[in-house]
């Protein structure tokens, strides 16, 4: 199962869910620190990239 999750900071994520035979407590986040998904046994997933905020992004809101 994948998601696309797009950060407040406008940074694309695709969020692919695992099945783990562990029980495993963790989380992925955002490169500006935001949580994008925490999990807590039975599953995991990874996070990866597909669209980062650059030069292009004029309507970036400073913090
Ligand atoms: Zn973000």
């Amino acid at each position: 199962m994948t998601n696309t999750h797009i950060c407040t900071c406008g940074r694309e994520w695709l969020i692919t869910k695992h099945h783990s035979p562990m029980r495993d407590k963790d989380s992925e986040s955002c490169l500006c620190g935001e949580e994008l998904v925490s999990w807590n046994g039975g599953v995991t997933y990874s996070v990866r990239l597909v669209k980062d905020i650059k030069k292009d992004d004029k309507n970036r809101i400073f913090i």
